[in-house]
């Protein structure tokens, strides 16, 4: 499987995603098309994306999908409507106070088109949120206007144990996308309904998913003729990148000697984001991997150490980032030094278990929502 990736162009790269699919999921990817779908992505919150359905009217204003609350903004503040063939999405304004597309107001009732790079605000420039179309392969006749908010998302079903809302017939490979790492780290909490078979065949497809990720220019942000570093797409902070080499390296025990010079490349670059980030100065950075990583294809965690983000949910993220899970990368690059390769502890996945537990103050936290309100006496003023 490892050499399908290997230096493949992306067009040739998304025949492959269409023939692993086939054989990961027969039935549930049958027929099989790539299409273009359409994206309204908050910048105020890095995970919240909301799906505009081609040629679909959707409405948005205050609201659970926005997580809107100001009473300036209507319930009913904008219309949009995707066109993916076109790449722009129509905007009208229908509440009373303005919406506005690169801080121009749009006016009651009136439309402007919103294209790719632009800026819209829901309200009084305020909820900015940027417009992204992107390839995406599914079957056909899926349809879902927002993406699960506020709500399980596939992962967290994954680490409650169920599997039911993984794909079914109509599912679309975004909305499928379980981080799996993210979630389970481990194949073994997924629990039994229907076939274990194609749950494992799933966990392996969508551990894929930074393959595709680090082709997508929309999120990328800064490659050479070594690496990538893309943006990871569930944050668990303000800043959550994720460093990959364009060489296929499928995982950390795969890493030799002669990984030396890309891993410090690796580092590097991770450095330079960090350089380029407006908050270097106020917040804190760690840059390391994961134990025992579940997505293929190595890569390297840049965090900025506030965790402040709505996708950091469970006690794994926390655990997986704050306890010896996470390695240095300056760590490991000594250890390869050193011992030719990457070892981890037999136990290592126990650590994600352990107590909620500061990672500045070291004080222990009862649960996530505690632990979440406690971090920010730790936030910069
Ligand atoms: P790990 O494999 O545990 O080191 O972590 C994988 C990271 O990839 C997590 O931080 C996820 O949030 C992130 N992630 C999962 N799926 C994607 C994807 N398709 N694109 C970008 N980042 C992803
Ligand atoms: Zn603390």
């Amino acid at each position: 499987m490892e050499n399908v990736w290997l230096a493949c162009s992306q067009a040739e790269f998304k025949i492959h995603l269409v023939k692993l699919s086939i054989y990961f999921f027969p039935s549930f990817f049958s027929p099989l098309s790539t299409m273009r779908v359409c994206w309204l992505v908050s910048k105020d919150r890095a995970c919240q994306r909301i799906k505009l359905p081609h040629l679909e009217m959707v409405m948005l204003g205050r609201g659970p999908e926005t997580e809107i609350t100001d009473k300036k903004c209507s319930r009913r503040q904008v219309q949009l409507k995707a066109d993916c063939n076109k790449g722009y999405v129509q905007v009208k304004q229908i509440g009373v106070n303005p919406t506005s597309v690169d801080l121009v107001d749009i006016g009651k009732d009136q439309e402007i088109k919103l294209k790719p790079g632009q800026i819209l605000h829901i309200v009084n420039n305020l909820y900015p949120y940027t417009v992204q179309f992107s390839e995406e392969m599914g079957a056909c006749g899926g349809k879902e206007t927002v993406e699960p908010k506020g709500g399980k998302r596939p992962q967290d079903e994954l680490e409650t144990g169920g599997m039911e809302s993984m794909p079914g017939k109509h599912a679309k490979m975004e909305q499928m996308a379980p981080q799996v790492c993210d979630s389970s780290y481990s194949s073994s909490s997924v629990s039994s309904s229907g076939s274990s078979v194609n749950k494992k065949a799933c966990l392996e497809y969508w551990a894929q998913g930074l393959k595709v990720s680090m082709q997508n220019p929309d999120m990328q942000v800064y490659k050479d003729e070594k690496a990538v570093v893309i943006k990871d797409k569930y944050p668990k902070a303000r800043y959550h990148w994720l460093v990959l080499p364009w060489q296929s390296i499928s995982t950390l025990s795969k890493v030799n000697q002669e990984h030396l010079e890309l891993l410090e490349h690796m580092h590097a670059l991770g450095e330079k984001v960090i350089q380029q980030c407006p908050e270097k100065d106020s917040l804190h950075f760690r840059l390391g991997y994961h134990a025992i990583p579940s997505m293929s294809q190595l890569h390297l965690h840049v965090i900025s150490q506030d965790f402040d983000s709505p996708c950091f949910k469970t006690k794994k993220h926390w655990n997986s980032f704050t306890t010896e899970y996470f390695i240095d990368s300056k760590d490991l690059i000594a250890m390869v030094k050193k011992k030719g390769r990457v070892t981890v502890d037999k136990d290592v996945a126990k650590l994600l278990n352990l107590p909620l537990k500061c990672h500045v103050c070291k004080r222990q936290q009862p649960n996530i929502p505690q632990l979440k309100e406690h971090l920010k006496e730790h936030w910069p003023k």
